[in-house]
């Protein structure tokens, strides 16, 4: 940032003394004119010379408006390629061959046989071999330093990308012979940034469940703990978000999101950071909407603030793409590895937060 600083501060620089010619000189084409204009009339001052002089004097303004409008046109047409370039590159995109017939899945339970993913145009492998068993109704946590693959991890199961190779396998069906519908049904993603769009609060969360009541919403957004940011608007759930003065911080899109989870109802949760955003006035109201949402369901929880994940079935450790280390928060603390130290760690900087 202080390089691009630098940078961004000596190319403006280099450019001010041109940009104040070329500003200073079409603008003052007009002076230039006058002067020019009564020479060449040489002394013959009549009627049809000021009117043209006066035509001129009027026109050539709106040149140098049309002059700088060009100038400014050609910044414009760089960032319409660019963002044409990028929309491009989505739509480029091969959709991934979709399975027909709806299967039978009585389990909601996670199996990574093997599997090995590397992103498209990456240099190494995101995940390496990664073996792991999530049973029905167990919570889970994923852990580990950033870009270790734990993010990849969750977007596989949702059949974001497919595997480089190897399988994963939910209620002992590959994800790839599962419709996408039926496969969106069981799995509830909450990220870290969550996205709401600008419709209403109601139509937010009723993305979750399209054919929901309002009462269905209403008991989805009580539970979520959202009953205050209901009570912010005027017009309730009927606001509409990002419209004038209607914003909601992280920690209130947050709970919204969990709300859409909620209503949602998939056997399967993945919590991906979703504690991240949360200032700490939401954070209590977050977790408790956690605690409800998770009840009786498969859930993957991945979290930076291990007091978090300490009540966890089962923790996995990952790193570099490779799962280092599986066990609960206390077998984890004693094998005095790599969690281990993290914890350490992690409670280091609550006393010193503590202490500050
Ligand atoms: P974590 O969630 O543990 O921080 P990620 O799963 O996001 O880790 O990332 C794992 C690795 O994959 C990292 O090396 C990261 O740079 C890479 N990666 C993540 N997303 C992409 C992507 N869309 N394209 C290419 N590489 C990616
Ligand atoms: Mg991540």
């Amino acid at each position: 940032i202080e390089k691009y600083k630098k940078w961004v501060i000596a190319y403006t620089k280099e450019l001010r003394l041109p940009m104040t010619f070329y500003t200073t000189i079409i603008n003052a084409v007009f002076a230039v004119l006058i002067g020019a204009g009564f020479m060449l009339a040489g002394g013959n001052y009549d009627n049809k010379f000021l009117l043209n002089l006066l035509f001129y004097i009027i026109i050539t303004p709106i040149i140098t408006v049309t002059l700088s409008k060009i100038m400014y046109s050609s910044e414009n047409e760089m960032i319409v390629e660019d963002a044409i370039k990028r929309i491009e590159s989505i739509l480029e995109r091969k959709p991934l061959p979709e399975a027909k017939e709806e299967k039978k899945i009585s389990k909601a339970s996670i199996k990574f046989d093997n599997v090995t993913f590397r992103y498209e145009d990456a240099g190494k492998n995101a995940l390496n071999n990664v073996r792991l068993e999530i049973k029905e109704g167990e919570h889970v946590a994923f852990v580990g330093p950033s870009g270790g693959g734990k993010t990849t991890l969750a977007s596989l199961i949702a059949r974001f990308f497919d595997t480089t190779e190897g399988a994963i396998t939910i209620g002992g069906v590959n994800v790839k012979d599962i419709p996408t519908k039926q496969l969106m049904s069981m799995v509830s993603f909450v990220f870290q940034d969550s996205k709401l769009l600008k419709i209403s609060i109601l139509d937010n969360v009723k993305m979750g469940k399209k054919d929901a009541t309002r009462e269905e919403v209403m008991e989805a957004l009580k539970n979520a703990q959202c009953e205050d940011i209901i009570e912010k608007f005027p017009n309730g759930v009927d606001t509409v978000i990002g419209s004038k003065g209607t914003y909601v911080s992280g920690g209130e899109a947050q709970r919204l999101s969990i709300a859409r989870a909620m209503l949602k109802d998939a056997p399967i949760l993945i919590l991906d950071e979703a504690t991240a955003f949360a200032d700490p006035d939401n954070e209590t109201k977050v977790q408790q909407a956690f605690s409800q949402l998770s009840k009786g369901k498969t859930v993957i929880m991945i979290a930076h603030r291990l007091s978090s994940v300490v009540d966890a079935d089962k923790t996995f450790v990952l790193k570099d793409g490779e799962i280092v280390e599986v066990g609960t928060h206390k077998e984890l603390v004693e094998k005095d590895g790599l969690y281990a130290h993290m914890w350490n760690e992690y409670n280091k900087s609550v006393k010193w937060k503590v202490g500050a």
